[in-house]
C-alpha cells in the first residue's frame, strides 16, 4: 500500500483551480485566465465588436459571470454549456463589527443562499470577494483574498448545550465568526489588503470561504472532497470542454452565470439579459438576418450544467427506488416532471448518444415523488432563450456543505462528454427528429 496512487492530471488542475477561487469573483477571474492563455480574445460590453470567423473570445458581466464563445465558418445554430460560479456561503454586512464585552470582535453576517450551517462550525475561515475603492475620478474594484486562516465560528460547548437539543441554528445568533481580540480592525483589515487608506474603502462584497484545500481520498483514491464542488466541478469542465473543442459549423458558447444559489434573478445571472443580449451582438458583428437567426434555433442545444446527487451511503432511502446515481459513474442527466429540469426524452436522446458514443457513462437522477429538490438554471434561461435543452451535473454528498464529497473518475468524463457535445453537429431535420 506505499505505492503512490495516481490522480488525474484533470483532477489536479479542478483542485488548484477551486482553492484559487475563493469566491465568484476569483473563480470568473481564474476562468478567465484559462480562456486568455489559449489566446481567446476579451470583449468589453461597452465597446464596439468586432469578430473575425476561426477566432474565440469571451466577455464579463459584474466580474461574476463569463461568456466565452468561437465564432464558427457557417452559421447552423449554437451549442451552449452553461454551469454556475457562485456557492452558498456568508457575506460580510456593512457596520461589519460587533464587540463583545470588550474582548472579543466578531463579524456581523448574511447568508447567501442554502448552506448546511452546522458545516460551517470549528474551522479555520478567511474572507475573499471585491473592495471598491475611491479613485480620483471615481471609484473602483479590487479583487481581494485574505490568504491567511483568519476567522473561526466556534461550537457552544456539548457542556452549555444540554436541554438544547432541538436547538435550530440561527445565523444571526449562532454564526457569527470571531475575528479577533478587542483591537481587531476589519475596516482596515480590508483596506491594507486592498492597498488603500482606510477612508478610501468606500464598500465591498467580502464573502467568508473555508480554508480546507481540496483532497483526494478513500482507499484507492476514488474520491475527492473540495468546498465549491457545486458547481466549479462544471464550471471548470465547461471552460476546458470549450477549449479543447473545434466546430466549424456551430456558435460554441460556455457560460458561466453567477447568482443560481439565490434564484439567478441579477443582472448577470441565468434570469439575466446576459446570454441573450451578447448572443444578439454576435449575430449583429456577423451579420446574420433575424430570420436566419430564428431559422437555425432548432438546430440549437444547451447543456445545462450543476451538480446532482449521489446515493448517500448513510442515507440510501432518500434517492428515487428505481434511478440511482452514484460517485464515478458518469454523468448524470436529471429529469422533473415539474420541468424543474428541462430533460425531456429528445434531449435527454441526443445528449445520452452523444456520450455513449464517446464512451462516457450515464446515469438518470428523480428525485423521490415524495421530495421537492433543488432548481438550477436551465429552465430559467430557457425563459430568455429558448433551445432544446438537456440538464446534467456530476454526482456528489453534502451538496451545500462547506466541504463537499465527489467521485475522482467523474471530473475527466464531464470534460470528455461536453468536448463531444461541442464537436457534434446537432441538426433537428423534423420534430424529434436529430442527427448528429
Ligand atoms: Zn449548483
Amino acid at each position: 500500500m506505499t505505492e503512490m496512487l495516481k490522480t488525474s492530471e484533470t483532477t489536479e488542475k479542478l483542485l488548484k483551480f477551486i482553492d484559487a477561487s475563493p469566491s465568484c469573483f476569483h473563480a470568473v477571474k481564474n476562468i478567465c485566465v484559462m480562456l486568455e492563455d489559449a489566446g481567446c480574445i476579451r470583449l468589453l460590453e461597452n465597446e464596439t465588436w468586432t469578430l473575425e470567423k476561426g477566432k474565440r473570445y469571451f466577455t464579463t458581466r459584474n466580474g461574476s459571470s463569463v461568456l466565452a464563445f468561437s465564432v464558427p465558418e457557417n452559421y447552423n445554430g449554437m451549442q451552449i454549456v452553461s454551469a454556475h460560479s457562485d456557492s452558498p456561503t456568508f457575506r460580510v454586512k456593512s457596520g461589519a463589527e460587533i464587540t463583545v464585552e470588550g474582548h472579543y470582535k466578531k463579524l456581523n453576517t448574511e447568508g447567501y443562499g442554502g448552506m448546511i450551517l452546522s458545516t460551517w462550525f470549528d474551522r479555520p475561515l478567511s474572507l475573499a470577494g471585491r473592495a471598491v475603492v475611491r479613485t480620483e475620478s471615481g471609484v473602483k474594484s479590487v479583487l481581494l483574498n485574505i490568504d491567511r486562516d483568519l476567522c473561526i465560528i466556534p461550537s457552544l460547548a456539548i457542556h452549555m448545550t444540554r436541554g438544547m437539543a432541538d436547538h435550530k441554528l440561527n445565523p444571526q445568533v449562532d454564526l457569527l465568526p470571531l475575528l479577533g481580540g478587542e483591537n481587531a480592525d476589519y475596516n482596515a483589515l480590508i483596506a491594507e489588503e486592498a492597498d488603500v487608506k482606510k477612508e478610501d474603502v468606500i464598500s465591498s462584497d467580502m464573502f467568508l470561504y473555508p480554508r480546507q484545500h481540496g483532497v483526494v481520498f478513500g482507499m484507492e483514491n476514488e474520491f475527492i472532497a473540495s468546498p465549491r464542488l457545486d458547481d466549479l466541478q462544471c464550471a471548470f469542465s465547461a471552460t476546458e470542454a470549450f477549449l479543447n473543442a473545434e466546430n466549424k459549423e456551430k456558435l460554441l458558447i460556455s457560460a458561466v452565470f453567477d447568482n443560481e444559489e439565490v434564484g439567478s434573478l441579477t443582472k448577470q445571472g441565468a434570469d439575466s439579459t446576459f446570454l441573450t443580449d451578447t448572443v444578439r451582438r454576435i449575430a449583429s458583428a456577423l451579420n446574420i438576418p433575424e430570420a436566419e437567426w430564428l431559422r437555425k434555433m432548432p438546430d440549437s442545444f444547451m447543456l445545462s450544467a450543476d451538480n446532482a446527487h449521489a446515493v448517500h451511503p448513510n442515507y440510501t432511502e432518500k434517492c428515487d427506488q428505481t434511478n440511482r446515481c452514484y460517485l464515478n459513474g458518469g454523468i448524470v442527466i436529471k429529469y422533473s416532471a415539474n420541468q424543474k429540469y428541462t430533460t425531456d426524452s429528445v434531449s435527454a436522446a441526443v445528449f445520452g448518444e452523444i456520450c455513449r458514443k464517446a464512451e462516457v457513462p450515464v446515469m438518470i437522477f428523480y428525485n423521490r415523488s415524495d421530495m421537492a429538490g433543488g432548481s438550477t438554471l436551465g429552465n430559467i434561461s430557457n425563459g430568455h432563450l429558448s433551445l432544446n435543452t438537456v440538464d446534467i451535473g456530476i454526482p456528489q454528498l453534502a451538496m451545500h456543505s462547506c466541504v463537499e464529497t465527489a467521485g475522482e473518475k467523474d471530473t475527466a468524463y464531464m470534460v470528455k462528454a461536453m468536448t463531444a457535445f461541442y464537436n457534434a453537429d446537432i441538426r433537428q431535420t423534423a420534430d424529434g427528429m436529430y442527427t448528429f
